[in-house]
Order: C-alpha cells, then sequence, then structure tokens
C-alpha cells in the first residue's frame, strides 16, 4: 500500500491540507485527536451505513470532538459536503474513497481508502489463465483492490501473460485507478494491450471501463476469486446510439450542471449551451447538487444532457422522463461529431 500521509496542496492553493489512511485501523484516529477540530463530518457511502454510527462515536469518544454524520447518500469524493451542509465543521472523515488530486477542497479532509486484500493472487492468476483471456492485458482496479495489482501483474507474468498498469491524468490519485468517470489509466496503455482485466467488485467499474475503452473487459472479483464473461461492449453503445436517436429531433434542451465539488463542470455547460444554439436550438442550464428524476419532471423541454457525473445518464438515464445525453453524445446529436467510435464522457 502507497501511504501519502498528509498531502498539502501547496502554498498558491487556498485548499486544507487532506490526509489519507488505507484502513481504519491506521493512526486516524490519533490524528484527529492530535489536530483539535472544531466539528468533524462523517460521510459514507451506502455499503458501510451499518458502520456509521458506531464510527461516529468512536471518533467521538477517541477525539473528544463533536461528530455529526451526513445523511444524503454519497457516490464518490466528488461530492464532500458543502460548508451549508454542515455548518462549522472543519474536517470532513470520508469512507470508501481516495483523493481526487484535482478537485476544491474546503474541509481538511480524512480519506480512508477501505483497502482490501482479496484471495491469493496465485490462485486469481491461475484463474485468469485456465480463461485463456489475452496474451497482454491492462489492469485496472477499484481503489480498495489497487493494492492486489502489482502481485497479480507478477503472477500473470510467470504463467505467460504481459500485463500494463497505467498512469492515468490528474483525477486519479494512483497507477491503474479506476474511478466511474475516469478510465485514463487504462487508456494510456490502450496501443500495448488486446484487453482489460477490472479488478474489483460489482458491475460499475468494469461497465464505465467498457465503455472507455475498445478492447474487451473482463471482471475479476478478488473476494469471491470469481471472472465475468467479456462485458458486451456492442450491446452498451447500441443502447446509447438509440437514446442519441430519440433526443437528436428536440429543439428545446435541459444542460444540467451539478455543484457539487467534483462534479461542477459549468464551463462546460456554457459552451454546450452556445453549441446548441448556434444549432438553432434553445437550451437553459439546471444547477442542482444531488440529482433526483422527479425534479425535472413537467418541464417544458424535450431533452437534456449532463455535465455532472457521466453515469446519471449511462445507468440511470432509464429513470428519466426525457432521453438523457452526456456531453459527446450531444455533441454528436447535433451533428458536430461522429456516433462512432463511441466517446466515453472522460471527467478529466
Ligand atoms: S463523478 Fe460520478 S463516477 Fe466520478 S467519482 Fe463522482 S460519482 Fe464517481
Amino acid at each position: 500500500m502507497e501511504e501519502r500521509g498528509v498531502v498539502d496542496p501547496g502554498r498558491d492553493s487556498p485548499d486544507p491540507p487532506y490526509r489519507v489512511y488505507a484502513t481504519m485501523e491506521g493512526s486516524l484516529l490519533e490524528d484527529l485527536r492530535a489536530a483539535r477540530h472544531r466539528k468533524i463530518v462523517l460521510q459514507t457511502p451506502a455499503g458501510l451505513l451499518r458502520n456509521a454510527t458506531d464510527l461516529a462515536s468512536q471518533i467521538r469518544e477517541a477525539t473528544g470532538t463533536p461528530v455529526v454524520t451526513l445523511v444524503r447518500a454519497c457516490f464518490g469524493a466528488c461530492d464532500p459536503p458543502s460548508p451549508e451542509e454542515a455548518p462549522g465543521a472543519d474536517a470532513l472523515v470520508t469512507l470508501g474513497h481516495a483523493p481526487i488530486p484535482n478537485m476544491r477542497r474546503h474541509l481538511t479532509t480524512y480519506f480512508v481508502e477501505m483497502r482490501q486484500k482479496g484471495k491469493d493472487p496465485e490462485l486469481l492468476a491461475e484463474t485468469v489463465r485456465s480463461a485463456k483471456l489475452p496474451s497482454r492485458l491492462g489492469l485496472v482496479a477499484s481503489i480498495q483492490h489497487l493494492d492486489l495489482l502489482p502481485a497479480l501483474a507478477r503472477e500473470l507474468g510467470v504463467r505467460g501473460t504481459e500485463t500494463r498498469i497505467g498512469q492515468g491524468g490528474r483525477r486519479l490519485a494512483y497507477l491503474g485507478q479506476a474511478l466511474g468517470c475516469n478510465y485514463t489509466s487504462a487508456e494510456s496503455v490502450s496501443r500495448e494491450v488486446e484487453g482489460y482485466l477490472f479488478v474489483g467488485t460489482g458491475r460499475f467499474h468494469p461497465l464505465g471501463l467498457a465503455f472507455a475503452v475498445e478492447q474487451p473487459v473482463w471482471a475479476l472479483d478478488p473476494l469471491s476469486g470469481a471472472l465475468s464473461e467479456p462485458l458486451d461492449r456492442e450491446r452498451l453503445i447500441r443502447r446509447r446510439l438509440l437514446t442519441i436517436a430519440q433526443a437528436t429531433p428536440a429543439r428545446r434542451w435541459g444542460i444540467l450542471a451539478s455543484a457539487f465539488d467534483g462534479q461542477n463542470r459549468l464551463g462546460m455547460a456554457a459552451t454546450l449551451k452556445a453549441r446548441a444554439e448556434a444549432h438553432g436550438r434553445q437550451a437553459e442550464i439546471l444547477i442542482f447538487d444531488r440529482l433526483d428524476p422527479a425534479d425535472l419532471l413537467g418541464r417544458d423541454l424535450e431533452a437534456y444532457v449532463s455535465t455532472a457525473c457521466p453515469r446519471i445518464a449511462l445507468d440511470d438515464g432509464e429513470l428519466f422522463e426525457r432521453p438523457l445525453l452526456t456531453a459527446p453524445e450531444f455533441l454528436s446529436a447535433l451533428g458536430e461529431r461522429p456516433l462512432l467510435p463511441y466517446r466515453f464522457d472522460t471527467y478529466a
């Protein structure tokens, strides 16, 4: 595990520093006590809600500092509480996410990445070998399972599979890291590999990866040891092309823009509005923090484009009454870029 300790954004940045912990077992409580914060806000993702109350009391008892727990759903390090959501707090403890290095932060932040060990890399490599995947693979992992990549690469190498672990853009903190909105670490090795192996649980990250890269994607669950079939990229893209076709005739567009610090692409929203108007369409920018499909009901708009988390359109688009596109899809609907090759909306 790469221990990063305190990361100070530097003298030119107005942002407070942040600290990174692999698990809860490290020096987190000691560091929180030593920092003597005024008030701490605790943010936990859905999978860890069950522990939130105990954890809040544990922090309160160990530090003597008031702790409040944020209730709204949290999807990534991109949606920390605003100063209005946690009045008086000067520190945030956030579980299950890595820092997004190029994002603004208002609170001193303690990222507890909740890294996990997973099964023996030899066993995992043996599973991959017997499934006869391509002999040159790009390795990508969610934050919880990144520590497995070097050992897995070694074991795959012994079994004749060459691997590459790429360096991503400024939104990613680590080599080989996958974020649901940014697969630049995988893309950086795309010329050197014939397929990708995602290491982690669930379908969220491998699905996004399948949109972002052209080579086949397999998902390896390091806890159960199960290896998926290659994801059906063609089907995923066919469905998006259908949504683009439904949205293309729209004259009145809503441009969705989030106020969350790590989902805020208001500049892009303004650019897309100008592009729509240049093509004779009407476009209105709609601002929100967390978006509920019900908030858009009854509006006099025929289609939407999201500049917030790109996964809202890709994963939850069907929950919306009108077609919802990503930014590159919107440019295709305007006729400004070809439909294919499909371009994933990478949040840089
Ligand atoms: S923008 Fe979406 S995919 Fe990216 S970190 Fe936030 S919730 Fe995850």
